[in-house]
This record gives structure tokens, sequence and C-alpha cells, in this order.
């Protein structure tokens, strides 16, 4: 067994507000929904339980509401494993997002930062973690001044930085400037360049990043490199899939894990695709994650 390595998530923490509903309604219209359910997630949150349970020490950086859905999103990060020393506790609201998952599967989310939005810079405390790390993970929604912040406090510090670029936005110059790998799904990847074609987007991100791997739902994912001439694409595992919330968060958690392990790229993404498989397999979002033996006995 080889020993934990340590990763820092900077990110959100959301309550999911999931509604289910025949057919989500129109503007000035009311629907009677089948279900609701409250579901811990976040982008950030749902990576470092992904990584938790894959293998790694995890802290997390980040901010809930002094509320009763901050409480338990603290509990469920520290019930997976993940250390919530540095998750600060701040007046107001938790972040929330409210789903509304119609019969056909799709769905339409609005999501409030609440605590997040407040998480503009980091303490001496956060740079310390930082400092200790083998990697840091970041997405995009913590205020960007916090994630460039981040990204360039671990870079300084030779720690590996990995980004999800979600939900899509333009990147600034001095957050690429310091992403060793970005792991965008096939959207983003598109929004990042204005390119369709994935490989053409992929291609076009090493202008910026070093290394780029493109999630593409069921059919896997891309990987380039700079310093690699062929790009390498690793087909998912055929799965009967029920629910694909945080996929690729999953995918993201545990390839950082791998990695930091010092597996190769191609194994890494074996990993991480066996990993977001097993997820998609289950309805929930951090509640379908798969623990690590399950990763290795799925690999093998
Ligand atoms: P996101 O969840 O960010 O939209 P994707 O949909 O690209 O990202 O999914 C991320 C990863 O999850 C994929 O690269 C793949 O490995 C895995 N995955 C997603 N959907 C499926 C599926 N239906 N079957 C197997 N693996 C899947």
């Amino acid at each position: 067994m080889t020993s934990p390595t340590s990763i820092v998530v900077l990110g959100s923490t959301n309550m999911d507000l999931v509604a289910y509903v025949a057919k989500a309604p129109a503007r000035g219209e009311t629907v009677t929904g089948r279900e609701f359910r409250t579901v811990p997630g976040g982008k950030g949150a749902n990576q470092a339980v992904a990584a938790a349970r894959a293998g790694a020490e995890v802290s997390m950086i980040g901010a809930v509401g002094a509320d009763e859905f901050g409480l338990r999103l603290r509990g469920a990060l520290d019930h997976s494993g993940v250390d919530t020393d540095l998750l600060r506790t701040v007046e107001g609201p938790s972040g929330t997002a409210h789903i509304v998952v119609d019969d056909e599967g799709g769905n339409a989310i609005v999501v409030v930062p609440g605590a997040n939005g407040t998480v503009t810079s980091l303490t001496h405390g956060d740079e310390a973690l930082i400092d200790t790390a083998d990697a840091l993970l970041l997405q995009l929604e913590l205020p960007l001044s916090v994630v460039v912040e981040g990204a360039g406090a671990a870079r300084e510090r030779g720690v590996r930085t990995v980004l999800t670029p979600a939900p899509a936005r333009s990147l600034p110059p001095e957050l690429l400037n310091t992403t060793d790998l970005l792991v965008p799904n096939e959207h983003e990847a598109t929004a990042l360049t204005g390119l369709t074609d994935p490989y053409e987007a992929a291609r076009a991100l090493l202008d910026v990043v070093p290394q780029v791997v493109v999630t593409l739902g069921a059919a896997g994912c891309l990987y380039v490199a700079r310093d690699s001439a062929e790009p390498l694409t690793v087909p998912a595992p055929r799965v009967h899939a029920v629910d694909t919330t945080a996929a690729g968060d999953t995918f993201a958690g545990v390839l950082t894990v791998a990695l930091t392990e010092g597996r190769p790229m191609p194994e890494a993404l074996s990993w991480a695709s066996a990993a977001a498989a097993l997820s998609v397999q289950h309805e929930g979002a951090s509640t379908s994650m798969p623990y690590r033996v399950a990763i290795e006995a799925a690999l093998a």
C-alpha cells in the first residue's frame, strides 16, 4: 500500500436542493414535484470527498455559513475523512444550488454562492497548508481572486496545481500561467477556446497550460501535453449510468490522487475513469463516490 499523499482543495461547498419533476416549470408557472432531496455538494467539496475516498490525506479550504446547511456540509466532509480545520464558518447562509431535474434527466440550476463568496483571499494558515501539499485542486466556484492567489501560492512553493475550469468563464493569464494541469469537460474546453472539436480545443489550450485532459462523458477522455507529440485517448468503462452528477469532480479528484502517488499519466487516467464510471452507477453526487478498494477492484 502506497503511503497517502497530501492534497489541498481550495473550493466551494454547496447544499444541493434538488426537486424532481415531470417537466420543469415555465416562467410564472407552478408545477407539483415528485420528490425533494438535500445533498451535500459544491465542486470543491465533491473533489475533496473523491480524493479522500481514493486514499489521499485531503484538507479543504473554503467556507460554510452559520446555518443548518453549514453544519451538514462540514459533517459530510468530516464523514469522508476530509480535514475541515481550515474550512471557515462565516455569518450568513451557506452556498446553495437549486436544482430542478425533469423526467428526461435534463436539469436547470441556480447557484447562490452564500458563504463561498466570502473567501476572497488566503490566510497565513491556508498558505502554510498549501506549502505542505503534494497538489492543490482548484475550480471556479470561489471568487476568482482567491483562486488566482491559491494557484500562485502553490506554484511559488513547487506544489502541483490541477484546475477544473467550471463553471465555464474566461480565465486571466495569471491563473493559466500557474496551472500545471487543466481538466475541462467538452463544453468548458469549447467555452475556453471557441473550438467545438475537443482535440483541437485541447491542442489550443497547450498554448497556455502544459497539460490538458478533456473529459468526454461516456466517451472517456483525451490527454495532450506540450512535451508529448501524441494525444492519448482513454475510453470510459461501459456501464449503466443512472446519475452523472459530479462525474467530472470524481474524475479530477481521483486523477490528482493517482498523479501525486507518482503513477504515470496513462495509469492515472485509468484510475480516474474507473472511479468516475463507478460514481455514475449510483444516485447522488458525493454519496456515490467510490472508496479506494472499489477503484482497485474495478481496475483488477
Ligand atoms: P462533467 O461531469 O464535468 O460534465 P463528463 O461528463 O465529461 O464531465 O464526465 C467526466 C468523466 O466521467 C468522463 O471522462 C468519464 O470518465 C466519466 N463518465 C461520465 N459519464 C459516464 C458514463 N455514462 N459512463 C462511464 N463513465 C462516464
